[in-house]
């Protein structure tokens, strides 16, 4: 049997699969079995965020796994708590953060705790969580609940009740009654199409729930840990939620997930917990990631990469228009909306083939995620290849 057909055979069939088979890679360039080499302008759906194989993170990973990988939390967990401080420290938010796994499993915490609030807080107990349409919140039944897109509901019913959607964040106040405990947002939604939220209406939003007592709950597993060029969106939207989720750029592609709250005794002993979540492994991975990422960051390079990105996808977009509609997005979560007569899933097959990975998100969005530590050259490499991949179209 060839790899091919054991994964066929034996892997459940979950996921429409490009049989290419990676083999190693180094900061943004992978390469596959048969050595051809690709530069990565996805980097794991937003994971690798200091690149693959990024010697730093190697050795902390190296050195933390010969000494302990797991302890469980029944006792202290020197970087669980190293890095607790250390993310309230960089975002500047008062908070005490619970670790998980995955981003759906932080916004299980969060649900959690919003619950709790509505149950405790307040003459009436409150449960309802208003969401957007286009969100994307995870694939655990109450994740995939919260997540506003009714075709991803089929099939896996009953859910939790108490979600409801909005079309945007004009229509949430509509939906606001006396049973409303939170609203949950992207600030950019990813999977959903790279569709960034407006500042003034995210920042109005804000300040009506704090007077209301509705919690603000931001989902930035995606956009969280300089993706959108600071630390979290929430600084960039000059916001302080009540409860934010972290997920996939934390670990630098060791699973974790993190819940940071203000409210930061809702939750008592024994009312929420995680086999994994928080161990020796993920969170000294975790330390090294937001050590080379914070330096990367007051260096300037980040923000000096992040400006050439957007000028070159800018660039491509104005000089294809019969391609794409625009550039969308922000930092390095960055899009190109595809016309009609076109599909997005030809470019991104086109763009493999002349060796650069990049991903699809909504309808019709070619979705770059760049590795947050890619170099001028890999991306100079990447954008040659993707313009001949259009020249192929
Ligand atoms: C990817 C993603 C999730 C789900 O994370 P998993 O680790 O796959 O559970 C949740 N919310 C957002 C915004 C995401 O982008």
């Amino acid at each position: 049997m060839t790899l091919q057909e054991i994964d066929k055979n034996y892997v459940l069939q979950t996921y429409s699969r490009n049989y290419v088979n990676f083999v190693k890679g180094r900061n943004s360039v992978l390469y596959d079995a048969d050595g051809k080499e690709y530069i990565d302008f996805g980097s794991g759906i937003a994971v690798c965020s200091v690149g693959h194989a990024n010697p730093r993170l190697a050795n902390a990973i190296c050195d933390q796994a010969s000494k302990l990988i797991h302890v469980s939390n029944l006792y202290l967990i020197e970087h669980q708590a190293l890095l607790a401080k250390r993310l309230a420290d960089l975002s500047g938010y008062d908070v005490a953060t619970f670790f998980a796994n995955s981003g759906a499993e932080a916004n299980e915490g969060a649900i959690k705790m919003a619950r709790k609030y509505g149950e405790v807080e307040g003459e009436v107990k409150r449960y309802k969580i208003i969401t957007l349409e286009h969100s994307f919140h995870g694939r655990t039944i109450t994740a995939l609940k919260a997540t506003g897109q009714e075709s991803m509901h089929n099939y896996f019913g009953p859910f939790p009740d108490g979600f409801v959607y909005a079309r945007d964040i004009r229509h949430v106040y509509d939906l606001i009654d006396d049973h409303t405990v939170a609203v949950m947002i992207e600030l950019v939604q990813g999977e959903g199409g790279v569709q960034p939220m407006d500042k003034d209406e995210v920042r109005e939003l804000a300040s009506m729930l704090k007077r209301e007592d509705i919690l603000l709950v931001v989902d930035e597993v995606q956009t969280g840990i300089y993706r959108t060029g600071e630390v979290l969106a929430s600084n960039l939207y000059e916001i302080t939620p009540d409860i934010i989720t972290l997920a996939k750029g934390l670990g630098g592609g060791v699973p974790i997930g993190a819940v940071m709250t203000t409210h930061k005794d809702i939750l008592k002993i024994g009312e929420h917990g995680s086999t994994f979540g928080g161990n020796f492994l993920s969170t000294r991975a975790a330390l090294e990631v937001l050590d080379i990422l914070e330096e990367h960051k007051e260096s300037g390079e980040l923000d000096h990469m992040l400006l050439l990105f957007e000028k070159r996808l800018k660039h491509i977009a104005s000089c294809n228009p019969a391609i794409f509609e625009k550039e969308v997005g922000v930092g390095f979560m960055r899009g190109l909306r595809v016309n009609e007569g076109y599909d997005a899933k030809d470019i991104i097959e086109a763009a493999f083939e002349e060796g650069v990975v990049v991903l699809k998100a909504g309808k019709n969005t070619v979705r770059f995620l760049p590795v947050l530590t890619i170099t001028k050259e890999e991306m100079e490499l990447g954008f040659e290849r993707f313009e001949r991949a259009l020249s192929h179209l």
